[in-house]
């Protein structure tokens, strides 16, 4: 039997149907059920985006994951985007046969700063690591320190002259700790309490490095 849109009067040989409507107007449903706009929360520092809970690097993946966040319960593909709108393939499932629209999305910039970017510019640091030795020594192993640090999404906060070598301020006590462990360098280990974190108490790591 022949179905007609009581929207559109097409009928059921010329589109597909899905109920009594046609699959243009069910389109046309589910474009204007979808939201129109979305936001994404950008770090103004570094570039970040935040999705699912933390920063990360502005990839087509993670966009994707941030689009697909927007649109539960639906199937979307991220087609494109630039700084105004986004181009995403949406898709819903109706009663086991796939409906998919195109759909142009406002983009709206959340500009902030993430965790990492403020915790540098308020010079935050959890440990300090103070080289000595022969100083063409100490000068490549600082090389070494900020390229590890960086290369993990950490940072050196700050280095100071000091007399016999420098000391190090850096953003991280696991990796201080691995890259030691990788250098095969065996350092003096001092903590030195510096407050309180929800009643724990937080030190900061002295590592004395001999070179
Ligand atoms: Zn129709
Ligand atoms: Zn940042």
């Amino acid at each position: 039997m022949v179905k007609h849109c009581p929207t559109c009067h097409r009928d059921s040989k010329e589109a597909r149907f899905f109920g009594e409507f046609c699959e243009h107007c069910m389109r046309d449903k589910l474009s204007k059920k979808l939201k129109d706009k979305i936001e994404i929360v950008k770090c103004k520092r570094c570039g970040k985006i935040y999705v699912t809970g933390q920063f990360m690097e502005e990839t087509d993946d993670a966009m994707t994951v941030q689009v697909q966040r927007e649109f539960k319960g639906y199937f979307v593909e991220l087609l494109g985007y630039g700084d105004k709108e986004a181009k995403v393939a949406v898709t819903e499932n109706i009663r086991g046969e796939d409906l998919t629209v195109h759909k142009v999305v406002e983009l709206n910039w959340k500009k902030t700063m993430c965790t990492g970017c403020t915790r540098y510019l308020g010079g935050y640091y959890e440990a300090v690591i103070q080289l000595r030795g022969a100083p063409s020594r100490v000068q490549t192993m600082m090389g070494r320190i900020s390229r590890y640090f960086e290369r993990n999404s950490e940072y050196v906060s700050r280095i100071e002259e000091v007399d016999g070598g420098y000391d190090v301020f850096v953003s991280s006590k696991l990796l201080t700790a691995h890259f030691l462990e990788i250098q095969n360098i065996k350092p003096v280990i001092s903590y030195t309490l510096y407050g309180l974190n929800r009643g724990k108490k937080v030190y900061r790591n002295t590592y004395a490095v001999r070179l």
